[in-house]
């Protein structure tokens, strides 16, 4: 890595997921040198950020990938001592609200305790990096709709309560040490990359399958809560924008569109010519103790303060999602088609 231009340096815990795949791709394209934590898998865990990819031997080499966990705090320390970010985005969690009320314990620890670790580490590294927390809509659960950045919180799963815990903390460690750290609170946001057990994107892949006769049924919990799905490239630039502003301060991020899941499953059978009702059945096994009816949010701050406005919301998501699994699963070109990598070179041993 030439040391002679000091570019912008940025660090994402949880690239090698749906936002961070898009942040990297975004602060790569405007120059960044981006700096990733990923974990040790027993099989290749990066097939969002294979495209973009560089050959560690290259000159000039601007993605980084450190072996890393947001449960060891140590590690984080040192990786903040060596690297010196400017920015740093903690994208790392477990993200799965049915999957937290199954494994409280884990989502606590890595969602809620995760976000802690990094503020902390970033402390005791003494470096004065912008941090951007993902904050979650899920932590508004129970309060009524619009949802805005003085709404009252009353999570409503596991997965919320640690977004309330890491939300909290970052808010302290900025009035407490000062520290330029922000939290945006991001309502739903989806993409083809979304992972396959999430609501949208596990309807429009079972639509595309369904489509070329691979399977016939697809398994659903709760058609009736209400989500204000947007497009996951247009959250991570503003996740971007937060930190570029003149002072620390919390957003929310939503399209400030109602959908419910029924209309989502509807449109997305639809587009692709087919009647919900001859392919969807029901399974309590996906419903949740505690359900979040309706999340709508309200992005008046966002875009007074930074400009920042989403243009594709539920219903055209739903069609685009759609289009995206048909194109893959018919072998077309897509990002995730892209040649296979062998063994990232993440950093040299002792870094
Ligand atoms: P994903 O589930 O797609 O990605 C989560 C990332 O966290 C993955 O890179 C995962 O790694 C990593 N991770 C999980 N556990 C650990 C750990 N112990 N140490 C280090 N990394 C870990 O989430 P999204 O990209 O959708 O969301 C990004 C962030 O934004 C998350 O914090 C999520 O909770 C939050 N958020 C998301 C919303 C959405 O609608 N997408 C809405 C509001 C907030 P691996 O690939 O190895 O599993
Ligand atoms: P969430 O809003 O973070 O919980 O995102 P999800 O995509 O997991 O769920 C969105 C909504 O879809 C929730 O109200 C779920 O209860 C509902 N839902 C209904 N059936 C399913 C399902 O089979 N899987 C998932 N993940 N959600 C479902």
């Amino acid at each position: 890595m030439s040391e002679q231009v000091r570019r912008r340096r940025a660090f994402i815990t949880g690239i090698t997921g749906q936002d961070g795949s898009y942040l990297a791709e975004l602060l790569l394209g405007k120059g960044y040198e981006v700096h990733g934590l990923i974990r040790r898998a027993s099989t290749f865990n990066t097939s969002r950020i294979d495209h973009l990819y560089q050959d560690a031997h290259d000159e000039d080499v601007r993605l980084v990938l450190h072996h890393g966990d947001v449960t060891d705090v140590g590690r984080l320390t040192y990786l903040f001592q060596w690297i010196e970010p400017d920015e740093v985005y903690n994208l790392a969690a477990q993200s799965h609200v049915r999957v937290s009320f199954v494994e409280p314990e884990h989502t606590s620890n890595v969602t809620g305790m995760g976000a802690l670790r990094v503020l902390e580490a970033l402390r005791m590294a003494e470096v004065p990096a912008r941090v951007y927390q993902a904050s979650s809509s899920e932590m508004f659960g129970a309060t009524h709709p619009p949802q805005h950045e003085e709404t009252a919180l009353h999570p409503r799963s596991p997965y919320g309560v640690s977004k309330v815990f890491a939300h909290w903390m970052t808010r302290n460690y900025r009035d407490g040490y000062g520290m330029w750290a922000v939290s945006g609170i991001l309502f739903n946001h989806e993409s083809p990359r979304r992972g396959e057990t999430f609501l949208t994107r596990k309807v429009t892949r079972a639509v595309a399958r369904i489509k070329a006769g691979l399977e016939e049924h697809i398994y659903l919990g709760n058609l009736d809560a209400v989500r204000d799905w947007g497009y996951a490239p247009e959250y991570v630039e503003g996740m971007w924008q937060m930190l570029q502003a003149d002072s620390p301060d919390d957003y929310v991020l939503a399209t400030g569109v109602a959908c419910s899941v029924r209309d989502f499953v509807t449109t997305a059978f639809d587009h692709a010519g087919l009647d919900w009702e001859k392919h969807v059945r029901y399974d309590d096994r996906y419903l949740r103790p505690t359900e979040v009816d309706e999340l709508i949010g309200d992005p008046g701050k966002a875009a007074r303060e930074l400009d920042w406005k989403a243009s594709v919301a539920g219903l055209d998501l739903a069609r685009l999602m759609v289009d995206a699994d048909i194109a893959r699963l018919a072998g077309g070109p897509d990002w995730v088609d892209q040649p296979s990598l062998v063994d990232w070179p993440v950093h040299p041993i002792g870094r």
